[in-house]
């Protein structure tokens, strides 16, 4: 199938494509659309904001429409900057003053505090108004410093507790390394993006099949 892969967002556009493609998908970025939107992000949730911004692109695009609304929520932050993450620091996308921010506000926590989990809200959404919201979680926890030069936001400071392996599987992340110093397959397989699409893929054909009932 063709999809609109709804995200001004170049390293999250990068996930999106690779993954969906390696599930078979045509994916068309907004660029590629000719569609320069950027729908206010006014949700309580990462939930509501993916589902305000499919129905923004798919009615832009007229494409089967697949948006991502994702963040990292810290324990010891009560949850922050969670559905802020974007623009925690106070501009949006700027993931160095973000990264910052965060250190500067987890320099206390000591090792056994530094709890967080990403998560990423997926809604697929066709022409019309069916639309089909999964979610996806990682956990780990916070780095003392940058780390790994992969991948976007706050990838040098995430180290998730498993990483993929080649072939299929995960294993602890020993090593802790953080999710920039992870290969693209060794992300995707746990990452939260990555756990929300591969829940879209197994629910896709019931959802496609009701749809055209
Ligand atoms: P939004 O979903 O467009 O509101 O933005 C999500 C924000 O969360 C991004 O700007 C990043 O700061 C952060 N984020 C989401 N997913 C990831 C990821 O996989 N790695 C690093 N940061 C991420």
């Amino acid at each position: 199938m063709t999809v609109c892969a709804a995200t001004n967002n170049p390293g999250k556009l990068r996930e999106l494509r690779r993954i969906l493609q390696r599930m078979g998908h045509t994916v068309k970025s907004l660029r590629e659309l000719g569609i320069d939107l950027d729908p206010a992000e006014t949700g309580a949730t990462f939930a509501e904001n993916a589902q305000l911004k499919a129905a923004a692109f798919c009615a832009a695009s007229g494409l089967p429409t697949v948006a991502d609304d994702s963040g990292l929520c810290v324990e010891a932050l009560d949850g922050a900057p969670g559905v802020y993450s974007a623009r925690y620091a106070g501009r949006h996308g700027d993931d160095d003053a973000n990264n910052q921010k965060l250190l500067a506000q987890m320099a206390d926590v000591p090792a056994k505090d530094r709890a967080a989990k990403f998560v990423s809200a997926v809604c697929f959404r066709l022409p019309g108004d069916r639309s089909l919201t999964v979610t996806g979680e990682c956990p780990g926890t916070v780095a003392f410093g940058l780390t790994g030069t992969n991948g976007f936001g706050y990838d040098p400071l995430f180290v998730p507790d498993a990483v993929g392996v080649p072939g299929g599987g995960t294993v602890p992340n020993t090593q802790r390394r953080s999710y920039a110093e992870l290969a693209d397959g060794e992300k995707d397989a746990i990452s939260h993006r990555g756990r929300a699409l591969a829940a879209l893929a197994a629910q896709l054909p019931a959802f496609l099949s009701q749809s055209e009932m």
